[in-house]
Formats: C-alpha cells, sequence, structure tokens
C-alpha cells in the first residue's frame, strides 16, 4: 500500500508495530501496512501523501456534515470550556443531555417517552436488549428473553450486539451467537426471491417466516425483533415493497417489539429524518449513533416509548435503583456536538438535499445496470449499492467472494474515491451534504473503475 512503512520510525512503520486495527486482516496487515488520513475538508479527505478522495461511504456510514464543519469544532471547545465532563448517575443532569433529549422526542416519527445515552452502535444495541431482559422481568414474564434478528442485519460487535449481527465474520471463533438471539430471513428481493415471485410475494414470504419461527419457539418466549430499516453493512439491502407493513402485522399479533436499528439510516441518509418515517415503522425503540453528531465525536442513544420504559422504571423502583449505566453515557460533549450536528441538518436542509442528490446518483448508477459485471444497483435516498457478479444470469459470482468487490474497492481508490466492498456489493453512502456536482465526479470515477476493474479481469 505505501513504501513508507519500510524506514524505520516512519508512521508507517510504527502502525504496524504497535496498532491493532478493527475489522483488518491483522496477519496481513504487516505486508500491506497501513493507509494515513491526515485531514477532511468538505467531502474529502486527504492522506499523509496529500492525495485527495472523495469519501464515498462518510467515513463509515457517519460524516454527516463532512469533515471539518466549524461549528461542531466550536461547540466541542465551547462545551469543554464550559462542563467538559458530567454524567447523569443518582439524578444529576445538564443542559446539553435534557436539551438532546427533547429534541429527539421531537423528531421521532411515533410517540416516544425517554432518551437513554450510550457510546457507540454495539453498546446500545446490547444495553437495549438487557433491558428487554429487565422489562421481561418487571412484567412477570421471565420467559420472554428470546430476541430476532435477521441474517446479514448489522447491529454491532459485542457479546450480545454481535450475536445479534448476521453475518458470518461476526461468529466465527467468536463462539457467537450466543443462546437466545435467533435470525431470520434477510428480505434481500434480488438475491433471494425465488423464480416468478413478485416483490411482493417474496415480503409475505419472510413474513411468513418470521411467523413460523415465532411459533416454534413460543410466541410467549420471544421479547422483541430488531432490525434496520435498510440494512447497511449486510449488503445495503433495500426491504422489498409491503415488507415492514407485513412484518409489523406479524409482529403485532404476537405482542412483540419493535427495535428499529437506525444507527446508518437516522438522521437523514434515507431521505426522510428517520428510515422509519421512509418506510411507515413504528418501532417501540430506535437506536441511533454516527450521524448524531457525524461521528465528530463517539456518542450513541436509544429512545424508547412508555410501552418499553414503564415496567423497566417499575422494576427499578422496585429494586431501588437501575442498575446499569455508563461513565460516558450523556456525555455533555457528545450532546452539544449532537445538538449542534442536527441543528445544522435542519438549517442547510440536508435531509432533502440526501432525497434530492441521492435520487440523482442513484439514476446515475443505474445506466450501469446493462453493464456485464453489474448484477444490481440498490439503494434509497442517499445510501446505494453496486453489487457486481461475473455470473449475471447467476446472479452470483464464480470465484472466491469478495474478490470483484475488492478490485473495485482498489480501482475506486486509485481513481480518488474511498468506500467500502461488503462481498461484492460497493457501498455508497456519501456525507448528506454532496453536491449534484460532487456526486457527478463521483459517478465518474465509479464509471472509470468499473471499466478498469472490466479490463483487469478480461
Ligand atoms: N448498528 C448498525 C446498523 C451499524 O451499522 C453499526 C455500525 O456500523 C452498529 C450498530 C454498531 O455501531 P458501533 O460500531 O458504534 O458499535
Amino acid at each position: 500500500m505505501n513504501d513508507m512503512k519500510h524506514l524505520p520510525n516512519s508512521p508507517e512503520a510504527r502502525d504496524i508495530a504497535y496498532h491493532f486495527h478493527g475489522y483488518t486482516n491483522a496477519a496481513a496487515h504487516a505486508e500491506t501496512g497501513p493507509m494515513i488520513i491526515e485531514r477532511g475538508e468538505g467531502i474529502y479527505v486527504y492522506d499523509s501523501g496529500g492525495n485527495r478522495y472523495i469519501e464515498a461511504l462518510s467515513g463509515l456510514w457517519s460524516a454527516a456534515v463532512g469533515f471539518n464543519e466549524p461549528r461542531l469544532a466550536k461547540a466541542a471547545a465551547d462545551q469543554m470550556a464550559k462542563l467538559p465532563f458530567y454524567h447523569n448517575f443518582g439524578h444529576k443532569s445538564h443542559g446539553p443531555a435534557i436539551d438532546l433529549a427533547e429534541k429527539l422526542i421531537s423528531l421521532a416519527p411515533v410517540e416516544m417517552s425517554k432518551v437513554f445515552y450510550t457510546n457507540s452502535g454495539s453498546e446500545a444495541n446490547d444495553t437495549v436488549l438487557k433491558m428487554l431482559w429487565y422489562r421481561s422481568n418487571s412484567l412477570g414474564q421471565p420467559e420472554r428473553k428470546k430476541v430476532i434478528a435477521r441474517q446479514r442485519g448489522y447491529h454491532g460487535v459485542t457479546i450480545a450486539s454481535g450475536s445479534l449481527t448476521g453475518l458470518p465474520n461476526n461468529h466465527r471463533s467468536f463462539d457467537l451467537p450466543i443462546e437466545g438471539v435467533l435470525h431470520t430471513t434477510c428480505p434481500h428481493f434480488w438475491k433471494d426471491g425465488a423464480p416468478g415471485e413478485t416483490e411482493e410475494e417474496f415480503a409475505s414470504r419472510c413474513a411468513a417466516d418470521l411467523e413460523a419461527l415465532i411459533e416454534a419457539e413460543g410466541p410467549e418466549t420471544i421479547a422483541a425483533f430488531f432490525a434496520e430499516p435498510v440494512m447497511g453493512a449486510g449488503g445495503v439491502v433495500v426491504p422489498p415493497k409491503t415488507y415492514w407493513e407485513k412484518i409489523q402485522k406479524v409482529l403485532n399479533k404476537y405482542d412483540i417489539l419493535l427495535i428499529a436499528d437506525e444507527v446508518i439510516c437516522g438522521f437523514g441518509r434515507t431521505g426522510q429524518m428517520f428510515g422509519s418515517h421512509t418506510f411507515g415503522m413504528k418501532p417501540d425503540v430506535m437506536v441511533m449513533s454516527k450521524q448524531i453528531t457525524s461521528s465528530y465525536v463517539p456518542f450513541t442513544a436509544f429512545m424508547m416509548n412508555e410501552r418499553f420504559y414503564a415496567p423497566i422504571a417499575e422494576e427499578s423502583g422496585r429494586i431501588g435503583v437501575l442498575g446499569h449505566g455508563y461513565t460516558g453515557g450523556s456525555h455533555p460533549l457528545g450532546a452539544a456536538v449532537a445538538l449542534e450536528n442536527i441543528a445544522i441538518i435542519e438549517e442547510r436542509e440536508l435531509v432533502r438535499n440526501a432525497r434530492l442528490v441521492g435520487a440523482r446518483f442513484r439514476k446515475q448508477l443505474e445506466s450501469l445496470q446493462d453493464h456485464p459485471l453489474v448484477g444490481e444497483i440498490r439503494g434509497v435516498g442517499f445510501i446505494a449499492a453496486l453489487e457486481l457478479v461475473n455470473d449475471k444470469r447467476a446472479k452470483s459470482v464464480t470465484g472466491p467472494v469478495g474478490q470483484l468487490g475488492g478490485l473495485m474497492n482498489a480501482a475506486l481508490q486509485r481513481n480518488g474515491a474511498i468506500s467500502r466492498n461488503l462481498g461484492d456489493a460497493i457501498a455508497f453512502c456519501p456525507p448528506l451534504i454532496t453536491t449534484e456536482e460532487q456526486a457527478d465526479d463521483l459517478f465518474a470515477i465509479v464509471k472509470a473503475s468499473l471499466d478498469d476493474v472490466t479490463r483487469a479481469v478480461k
């Protein structure tokens, strides 16, 4: 990747020596070395060699307002100067935590009651699962502890949230999933729809699979269903028409709560404030992260309705305390940055921008549909994927999964855009501030990179 790694004491050599990376092939890292990103500017980041890249994934689906928003730097500095840390244990509170909780509840698509603060998306989902157990005990339903997520869903990497995640590499050798976390069908129509089946019929089949799983396990044992409105890390899977309506019907029938993991979809990504708006979901809990602060600081939250909250509050009353909370939960810095970040999203109409520029970009991507290596173009709002195949009729790749995707990812990077291949699907999730011209530039890079890959595999 970078020959600087051979120079002793170079940042590259020291990275190899001392830094253990997430989501990286640790065995290969000594060979490849790191790509060091030095600074950000709008939708661009610059590496240590001075090369500029469009950050086509907003970092990790994160930097909604781009990579150098001065208002967020100021909000953070002001809060640092005024109250750099406080917590919410033992009835303590502070302005930013209160203001943000009120703000988040005002943005929800359904009536919500309370906000709980956490430090990562994984931790938020982990906490929701723990609270579900507490809630079931409070309700006198100790058998209601199982939860259902989906194959290829992504909810994080802690022991509980990694169990909710439905991707093999998050389970393999980690001894996950834990007991009581079940997975149902991934709603990817293009890949898993049967020959002759319509999108609506496939959605009915997904709902029937969910119902069959609930029946087989015993409806009284299932506490909740966890799902992203649009699956992100599992490959940007947009649900088929009528999916959410049919899934929610099953959940309502069995009194099972819906946990919407809005970690990627939240704050405008799907063209409305939340994915739950876009798909008519009525969740009991909404998990929020990433674009809540544009990930300038690690800060996450979930909001819940009374149905979720009331039994938990009662149980803590019986016990005398809620035996749960994080030192950094409700961190004033994160809350202050989140408030400013949401203000920017609203003032600059970035949700509308995501809808308009996203539609334009997806339309351009769709012009690649007839390319022999393109299997599916999918997306909604300003999130999309380009799935590569080399057997177009079979909708699959012959050869190792991820090879084509890896080639495309490398070509994009050479041509000036950073994305990520999820297997052979290339994900696009640019900052919400992206202009039409910048989206056109990104598309030109995508097209040129596809040509490069076509030549390479000939
Ligand atoms: N949920 C979803 C939908 C995510 O995409 C992610 C991260 O990508 C998480 C949860 C986990 O968040 P974190 O990496 O902050 O633990």
